[in-house]
């Protein structure tokens, strides 16, 4: 028994993720091969997949991570995004690969791409480890994308519920949400 057992199901079991986590790597390292990589990681959410896919990249590579956080208008986000956490070194010139944990309306990643665009990186592309293209009210070109998953709300692996349950080792859904 866990401490999560009774209150959440899996969605997405470790082995799963895991498998997808090694096939992305691998693409990476095909497509990325002599760059200048950059893995950008979005603070919290992302921090368990950059650490799995980092070591899934059979490639030299920087690992930054910034931390974003939406200004609430009502219930709905705005898309108006702050940047609590920046980057250590610049960006111009670098390869970039930002790293989310899920694109969900797609407005933060739209303000993100857009400040990190007037950086001046020499590319820069998206993996998501999720995207619920159901609630999607931007258009955003995702290169790398783990799964498609329906409109429920998930944890685990990076993704919180009120800060807790980032530590499940899978994806999983708070039974009754
Ligand atoms: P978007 O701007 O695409 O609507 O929201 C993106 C952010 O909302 C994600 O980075 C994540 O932090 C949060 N989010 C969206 N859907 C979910 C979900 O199902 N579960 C959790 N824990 N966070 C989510």
């Amino acid at each position: 028994m866990a401490f999560y057992d009774s209150e959440v199901e899996v969605l997405i079991d470790e082995a799963r993720l895991q498998a997808r986590v090694q096939e992305l790597g691998a693409q990476i390292t095909r497509e990325y091969a002599g760059r200048d990589l950059t893995v950008l990681g979005i603070l919290k959410g992302s921090v368990y997949f950059v650490t799995d896919l980092t070591r899934a990249i059979d490639l030299p590579l920087q690992v930054e991570f910034m931390g974003v956080s939406s200004y609430q208008g009502g219930t709905e986000t705005t898309g108006e995004v702050r940047i609590t956490t920046d980057v250590s070194k610049p960006l111009a010139g670098k390869d970039v690969l930002v790293v989310e944990d899920i694109v969900d309306t797609g407005l933060t990643m739209q303000f993100l791409l857009e400040n990190l665009r007037a950086r001046h990186p020499r590319s820069i592309k998206l993996a998501t480890l999720l995207e619920k293209p159901a609630r999607a009210r931007a258009k955003i070109h995702i290169d790398y994308k783990g799964f498609v998953i329906d409109d429920v709300f998930v944890v685990g692996y990076g993704l919180d519920y009120g800060e807790k349950l980032r530590n499940l080792p899978f994806i999983g859904r708070v039974k009754g949400k």
